[in-house]
């Protein structure tokens, strides 16, 4: 059965391929590069040893998705990570988030329409809970209103795929609400690379632990848990990719919309985190106290409950493995997927 993957070349793209490919599945990537490389590509057939097609072009071009279509079709199913990510950036870039997120669904799914293809796995987040009233989160809060354009774009994608769903009896969506992405695989060819300076806690310890970055800044260490510091779900990348997988096989029990967390359903803090980096990476890693961060909540994590019922999913890595792998990653490939080959 063949998987059209919608930004296969990114973080959590690639490392879903290889599970897909290890569970029988072919696939073929669309991806524009914007925040990825077609290294990501070579290195996926060097650890896999199979030839993956693939097709550069813009999701937000409704000629480029048809033609997808029709050149490497029929799919089974969509998997769509393609999405411009930053938060951060989003406040400051409205209309790019809104152009490129909303756009490029409402073409893959006029796509699927057209060529008769029913079933979506969309890559949603913690984020369209907003700030929880109740921890952990359970899907039946229903999504809040989110502070960042970024946010909205996930909140508004799983409304289209919810409004869809209504409409054609066929169609088979499912929102993967994910907590924050840790590590990479335990090849330590592929991993996360963000461009630029990163805005997420552990690529930048990551950098610090490799020397590119000085300290790092911890901010705010006065909301209220018990070291100060904000606490999150973190999950293996691995695990993540391997709960879509399971996802698609649960697509085949029902129609319509659903909406399942992929998380552990626990937190740690940024304490915790950098103590145990500097474990693994065998330095104690600086840091220094900052303001807090503007939206930043104290803390969240994801009730996995239903992902274990309906998809017999649970996550299996635990904190130490996310960050050796991390680890693992970083120090191997020290400038991510431009490192020289004597580096690796
Ligand atoms: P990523 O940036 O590494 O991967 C996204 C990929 O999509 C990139 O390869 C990029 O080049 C491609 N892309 C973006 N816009 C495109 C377009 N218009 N046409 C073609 N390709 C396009 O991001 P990721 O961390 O792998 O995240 C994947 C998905 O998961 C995103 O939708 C993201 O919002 C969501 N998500 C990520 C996190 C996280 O912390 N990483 C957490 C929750 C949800
Ligand atoms: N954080 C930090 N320094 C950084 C980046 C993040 O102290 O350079 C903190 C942030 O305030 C939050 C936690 O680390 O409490 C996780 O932040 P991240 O951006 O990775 O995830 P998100 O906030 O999007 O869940």
């Amino acid at each position: 059965m063949k998987i059209l993957v919608c930004g296969g070349a990114g973080y959590i793209g690639s490392h879903t391929i290889l599970e897909l490919l290890s569970a029988d599945y072919e696939v073929v990537i669309a991806d524009n590069f914007s925040n990825s490389c077609p290294e990501v590509i070579k290195r996926l057939e060097k650890i896999s040893g199979t030839s993956i097609p693939y097709a550069e072009g813009d999701l937000d071009d409704q000629s480029f998705v048809d033609q997808l279509f029709e050149q490497y079709g029929p799919f089974e199913a969509v998997i769509h990570f393609a999405a411009l990510k930053a938060v951060g950036e989003s406040c400051l870039k409205p209309i790019e988030y809104y152009k490129n997120n909303l756009i490029s669904t409402l073409n893959i799914l006029d796509s699927m329409r057209k060529f008769g293809c029913h079933k979506i796995i969309y890559s949603s987040s913690a984020t369209v809970y907003g700030e929880p009233e109740h921890l952990p989160i359970a899907e039946s809060v229903g999504t809040s209103s989110a502070t960042n354009p970024y946010g909205q774009s996930k909140i508004i994608n799983e409304r289209f795929l919810e409004d869809y769903a209504k409409a054609d009896p066929e169609f088979i969506a499912t929102a993967l609400r994910y907590a924050n992405p840790l590590g990479a695989h335990e090849s330590g060819e592929i991993g996360e690379e963000p461009n630029g300076i990163p805005g997420n806690l552990v690529p930048y310890i990551a950098k610090v632990a490799v020397g590119k970055l000085d300290h790092l800044n911890i901010f705010g260490d006065d909301y209220p848990t018990p070291d100060g510091t904000g606490r999150r779900d973190y999950i293996h990348v691995v695990d993540l990719a391997k709960g879509h997988v399971a996802a698609l096989a649960e697509m085949n029990t029902r129609k319509g919309f659903d909406a399942i967390n992929l998380g552990t359903g626990r937190s740690y803090s940024v304490f915790e985190i950098l103590n145990c980096y500097s474990e693994v990476c065998g330095r104690k890693l600086p840091y220094e106290i900052k303001a807090r961060r503007p939206g930043d909540i104290a803390e969240n994590y994801l009730d996995p409950t239903k992902a274990k019922e309906k998809l017999n999913w649970t996550a299996q890595y635990d904190l130490r493995r996310m960050l050796e792998d991390s680890w693992h990653w970083q120090s191997k490939n020290p400038d991510g997927y431009t490192s020289p080959a004597d580096s690796k």
